[in-house]
């Protein structure tokens, strides 16, 4: 940090002793890329604490004396009766800020209110997804991350909850969000996420779906069930033996997992506070209704409470882009697996739930207040057009290397573009590259290379991932506008802008 920089926040520091948090403060502007965050001041126990940024360097103030100030790390910049210390954005930074503002900490949502989930590939998209969101209904779960994001990262999961930490605090955000550890695997993975700060457990069974090896014996509570039947959105659901046999030899498997699962989120979190899913949106077969009524049924008999389940729903939840599918037939099951979590009082999950504005109607209309949406890649898309528009060589050099990272980048996702449909597609004036990050075939390219990219050297020195992180600093209030457009676009579609 630039030692100019230094100095107008020692004389900002002594100009808001002389205000309140939330009044009249003068401008935001502390020279050339340099500000402080207005809607960041707080004061506690006789300190001021707010953020600033000098360039991509981020830092967090902390002006006056005593226990309060004592707890953050960093060095001290002025001295006298209201000293002033500076610490630059660090992991010891973000606990201070958990240890002085617990709303600054991931926690349980609460339980009846929708849900809504970002994901932030980049760790600078909090500001903008929370100006879209925190104006609706959902409870917001903003630091999530798959282990297969995390890898493609390579950041750590307690660096994801960091981020989210820094910018809620950034955007003076008190309501509290959650933070999902997405699509676990192992109980390894879940004591793993559980260590690092995550309050909402995602469980994904493709593991144990249908392992024969491991395959107990169907209860005589899961027997009993023969011959009964639901009436369920006006459709009758029946459980044959057939149906019964050939649901237990698919979820049979799964309830160790998700029993162990769940007791280690009670040991971690105590009892209320934590949020578990349990996902199946990533097998090859739409899920049964029955099925998952009979999941539903069982995970309650079992004392299990969830907080959603995500189905796999019929046609393509493909990442990034629109629904691809009958819309009468996804809105007939819609309608059974929305009053299926109605009746057992959890939430719909719908996953790769960015960008479906077509069908967000009808989860709106079905799920109300039942409904659990996550999106993710999205957010790092309009980071892309961000660069598009800026940068036009950046966001070419992060083109090139997604055409030599996608072969490989296609073995983690299911999506239906191949490098034929974009080939020369970028081979356009650089006014018109932005218009890229509206095609199908691209938004999925430039989604599953992200890993690729983030660790390619960049044309200038450094990494790619350098390179974006310096951009989106230059443009940060453009980031955090397209975003803000963008996730209203997802609540206004799913019903829950409405009071
Ligand atoms: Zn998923």
């Amino acid at each position: 940090m630039r030692s100019e920089f230094i100095h107008r926040l020692v004389s900002l520091a002594a100009e808001l002793a002389d205000s309140v948090p939330g009044g009249k403060t003068s401008s935001e502007e502390l020279g050339p890329n340099a500000r402080w965050y207005a809607s960041s001041w707080q004061r506690a126990g006789g300190i001021d604490v707010f953020l600033a940024r000098d360039g991509v360097e981020r830092c967090l103030v902390v002006a006056g004396a005593g226990p309060e100030a004592a707890r953050v790390p960093g060095e001290v910049v002025a001295t006298g009766e209201r000293p002033v210390k500076v610490a630059a954005y660090s992991s010891e930074a973000c606990a201070a800020l958990r240890a002085l503002f617990p709303w600054t900490a991931p926690r349980a949502l609460p339980k009846h209110r929708p849900s809504f989930g970002c994901g932030d590939r980049l760790g600078v998209a909090t500001p903008g997804q929370l100006r879209g969101l925190r104006h609706t209904r959902a409870a917001l779960v903003l630091a999530q991350q798959s282990v297969r994001e995390l890898t493609l990262t390579g950041r750590s999961y307690a660096e994801v909850v960091d981020a989210a930490t820094w910018g809620v605090f950034q955007e003076g955000y008190q309501e509290g969000f959650g933070a999902d550890g997405d699509h676990l695997k192992t109980a390894d993975e879940v004591r793993a996420l559980l260590d690092a700060g995550a309050t909402f457990i995602t469980l994904d069974l493709s593991l144990c779906l249908g392992c024969a090896s491991s395959l107990p014996e169907m209860p005589d509570a899961v027997r009993r069930l023969e011959g009964n039947s639901w009436e369920l959105a006006g459709e009758r659901l029946e459980a044959n033996p057939d149906d019964l046999r050939g649901f237990w030899r698919v979820y049979g498997p799964t309830f160790a997992f998700i029993e162990e699962a769940d007791a280690l989120c009670r040991q971690a979190r105590g009892v209320g506070g934590y949020d578990l899913e349990v996902s199946v949106d990533e097998t090859a077969h739409a899920t049964r209704p029955l099925d998952h009524l009979l999941l539903a049924t069982e995970l309650a008999r079992r004392g299990i409470a969830v907080t959603s389940i995500a189905p796999r729903f019929p046609g393509e939840f493909q990442k990034g882009i629109d629904y691809i599918g009958d819309r009468e037939r996804l809105e007939r099951e819609v309608a059974i697996h929305a009053e299926i979590a109605h009746r057992f009082g959890y939430k719909l999950g719908v996953h790769s739930g960015s960008d479906k504005f077509a069908v967000f109607p009808l989860f709106g209309r079905h799920g109300g207040d039942r409904l659990h949406v996550k999106t993710a890649g999205t957010s790092w898309l309009e980071a892309l057009r961000v660069v598009a528009a800026t940068d036009p060589a950046l966001f070419r050099a992060i083109w090139t290397q997604a055409t030599e990272g996608f072969p490989r980048a296609r073995e983690y996702y299911h999506i239906g573009t191949s490098l034929a449909d974009v080939t020369g597609k970028a081979d356009v004036p650089d006014s018109e590259l932005p218009h890229l990050l509206n095609d199908d075939a691209c938004r999925q390219f430039l989604h599953i290379t992200y890993g690729e990219i983030l660790k390619a050297p960049a044309p200038g020195g450094g990494t790619l991932s350098d390179a974006l992180q310096e951009n989106l600093a230059q443009n940060e209030a453009r980031y955090a506008h397209g975003l803000e457009a963008h996730f209203r676009r997802h609540a206004d579609g799913l019903g829950l802008t409405s009071s």
